[in-house]
């Protein structure tokens, strides 16, 4: 396929509908159900339900199946595409081919190749859970995410969602705990339901839509700047004098260029199956945001590694980069990822919806409770799933969520469970009316149940609850299965009390009495970007953990690794294995971005700046000879050689530190190193350059500024 024939202006949706187009390289459960024989397909629904194994038999099946489909779509190779602490995307690809012995090829997939991947994972982080001598790491299956097909200009590839696991069965990757988390609260939540009367209510499953922001800045001007291509940021630049203030950007017209990008990127999206659904220009200049309709958390997680990687292929096919990280430019709006999260059983019930009638309102109000003190209990750890040296940048900052996390609720569900909390009247509002159930009374909910806060980290929208906190460039794999964990843990403790109770009802009502009363301090409807609301919650005794390192501490609690273990999501090795990859990851990246501050000072800018220092010298003394006004030169070039100076000086102190933290052996004094010290002292040698910026010729600068990469596509 080449893109100028099939995409980019050649997208046609009258001659390929897109509903015709839509999901043509998924290997869906409507394909499976076309393809395989009812009883195969049966079987791998009830797989799919977490009810049964999957067996050899069926894999074989299946996996005939797909090879024909894969093959008559143009595949020529499979391979499983998993996810390992790294945060990105893995796969190792194989083709299809067995030599029959004649010099002739047949195409071959058995059942094995597909439920079992053998990559030589030696090279991945295990954080010490595997030697390198016992380097075997499987992928197994995950039949919750479908098969796609992944095609560039010349070549089709099977892909295989997996989840990753070491010789010994350790998870390896993102994918194990959340497929476990995610059967640790439907189990939990079943009980619940049970509790509550439900009997039709055998799995309930998590759904997220995740809302991702990136930038596209022109490839001409990215393939100059060395920061961009390695660290995914730019360690220098300065705004121009039109920053975002003019707020011109957020849901502008999209220009033309952008629009035929993402025309491609929906195409692309479309075809695999993944329902790109909502773009609009966001508030940075030349930043924009994709949304897809929500998914089961697991298709979803795979979805999201699917269009970031999509982003940044189809940007290149249009002569732009696709910036995923969470603060590409120092000075504008950072990208997050809105992690848009509910629970639905497979009765088809959303249990964050309020519903109309009085069971279902006290459902309602009894998991929105447990999700409230599940935020509350586990902020720290919910901190930690967004903890990345590049989300550094953005909470606490000025336009991102704060690094305290509260919930929001919105005016009249906040009084109704105030009012439940205080023991008032059964929780009668001036939002709605008091509604009988049983012998105990819950109120009726009103209508709109919840108004808007973008300043929220943790908002209820409605009937699902956003995650805002969480990096742009980052898996969403890690924080829905902190959160799913948690939610699992008060659940489990409500079911506990009602599965005793003699009056469900009144145990229901005490239930969030006690639950929401201790845990409000959780709440807050307010601004959260203002210093009051710092002020607050730290009255409150919430946590403001404002950087990675200290984030990541909670791994190591015995309340984390009771928590992952009660509910057999990871053991107390995988957990602080994951520590120590977490806070290796945050000290690799700092050490990068430091080698490319300290190479770009002393090789690019410093050289740069000192013949353009010369250059005005030169016309300084030119213009003297003749008599003519030189003091502007002078005065300019002496400016310039004063900061290029203090600029060498600051490059030498951040080499220092960056040497003495490359040193130290223990991982964590290791991350503190490369905070405390080796940030500070790049910020040292950015304000140098940044003031250098400023003064010396467009020309002169060594690699395109803020104005190009933020202005111009
Ligand atoms: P908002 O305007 O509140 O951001 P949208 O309707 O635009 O809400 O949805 C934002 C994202 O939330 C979309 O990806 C959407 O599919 C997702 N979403 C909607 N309902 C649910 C749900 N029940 N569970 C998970 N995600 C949901
Ligand atoms: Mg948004």
């Amino acid at each position: 396929m080449s893109c100028s024939e099939d995409c980019c202006g050649g997208i046609d949706f009258t001659q390929t509908p897109v509903a015709d187009l839509y999901g043509t390289n998924c290997f869906s459960n409507a394909v499976m159900r076309q393809l395989l024989p009812k009883n195969i397909y049966k079987e791998i629904v009830t797989v799919q339900n977490g009810e049964k194994e999957l067996t050899l038999e069926v894999a074989e099946v299946v996996a005939a199946a797909m090879r024909d489909w894969a093959i008559s779509k143009g595949a020529s190779h499979y391979t499983h595409i998993f996810q390992p602490l790294t945060g990105l995307t893995a796969e190792k690809h194989d083709s299809f081919i067995a030599p029959t012995g004649d010099g002739k090829v047949i195409m071959e997939f058995s059942g094995k190749e597909l439920i079992k991947g053998e990559p030589d994972a030696s090279s991945f982080p295990s954080g010490g859970l595997r030697a390198t001598f016992e380097a075997r790491g499987y992928t197994a299956w995950d039949v919750t995410s479908p098969a796609f097909l992944k095609q560039d200009p010349t070549g089709t590839t099977l892909a295989i969602p997996t989840a990753f696991i070491s010789y010994y069965g350790q998870a390896l990757d993102e994918k194990v705990p959340l497929l476990k988390s995610i059967d640790a609260l439907s189990k939990q939540a079943v009980r619940v339901l049970k509790a509550l009367g439900n009997t039709t209510a055998t799995r309930v499953f998590t759904t997220v839509g995740p809302e991702q922001e990136y930038f596209l800045v022109d490839k001409s001007f990215y393939d100059r700047r060395p920061d961009l291509i390695l660290t995914g940021r730019t360690v220098f630049g300065v705004l121009p004098a039109k920053g975002q203030e003019m707020e011109d950007h957020y849901f502008g017209a999209i220009k033309e260029r952008v629009a035929v990008f993402m025309r491609e990127l929906n195409y692309e999206l479309w075809k695999v199956g993944i329902p790109a659904k909502t773009q609009h220009n966001e508030v940075a200049p030349n930043q924009f945001e994709i949304a897809p309709i929500y998914a089961n958390s697991t298709a979803a997680v795979d979805n999201n590694q699917f269009v970031m990687e999509t982003i940044r292929n189809v940007a290149r096919r249009h002569g732009m980069e696709g910036l995923l990280h969470e603060k590409p430019f120092a000075g504008v709006n950072g990208s997050g990822k809105h992690n848009n999260w509910s629970m639905a059983t497979d009765d088809g019930v959303n249990l964050f919806d309020p519903g109309e009638n009085p069971e279902s309102n006290a459902r309602f109000l009894l998991f929105a409770t447990a999700v409230v003190e599940a935020v509350d209990r586990y902020a720290l750890l919910l901190r930690s799933s967004v903890a990345t040296s590049a989300n550094d940048h953005r909470l606490g900052a000025n336009e991102a969520p704060p690094a305290i996390v509260s919930i929001f609720f919105g005016g009249p569900l906040t009084e109704i469970l105030d009012n439940i909390a205080e023991g008032k009247a059964s929780g009668a509002s001036t939002a709605g009316q008091k509604i009988k159930i049983g012998v105990t009374s819950l109120p009726q909910l009103p209508k709109d149940v919840s108004d808007r806060n973008r300043t929220s980290p943790f908002a209820f929208t409605g009937n699902k609850f956003e995650f805002r906190m969480v990096g742009s460039s980052q898996s969403i794999a890690a924080p829905n299965t902190y959160l799913n964990a948690a939610v699992a843990q008060i659940l489990s403790e409500y079911a506990e009390k009602l599965e005793k109770a003699s009056d469900v009802n009144q145990t229901i009502q005490a239930i969030i009495k006690e639950s929401y009363s201790k845990h409000r301090k959780v709440v807050f409807n307010g601004n959260g970007y203002t210093d009051e609301w710092v002020r607050e919650a730290e009255r409150r005794g919430l946590p403001n953990v404002k950087n990675a390192v200290d984030a990541l501490t909670v791994l190591t609690r015995s309340e984390t690794i009771a928590l992952f273990e009660t509910h057999k999501i990871l053991t107390k090795e995988e957990t602080e294995s994951r520590y120590h990859i977490y806070l290796e990851k945050y000290s690799k990246q700092i050490n990068i971005e430091a080698g490319v501050t300290t190479d770009l000072a002393r090789r690019e800018i410093f050289p740069a700046v000192s013949s353009y220092c010369a250059e005005l010298a030169r016309d300084a003394s030119a213009l003297a000879a003749i008599h003519a006004v030189s003091a502007p030169q002078e005065k300019r070039a002496k400016k310039i050689a004063e900061l290029s100076n203090e600029l060498y000086e600051e490059t030498g102190k951040l080499e220092a530190v960056l040497a003495e933290a490359q040193g130290v052996e223990e991982a964590f004094a290791q991350a503190k190193a490369y905070f405390e010290k080796v940030r500070p002292a790049m910020d040292g040698v950015r304000s140098k350059a940044d003031a250098l910026e400023k003064l010396v010729s467009k020309e002169a600068w060594p690699f395109p500024g803020y104005e190009d990469l933020l202005f111009k596509l």
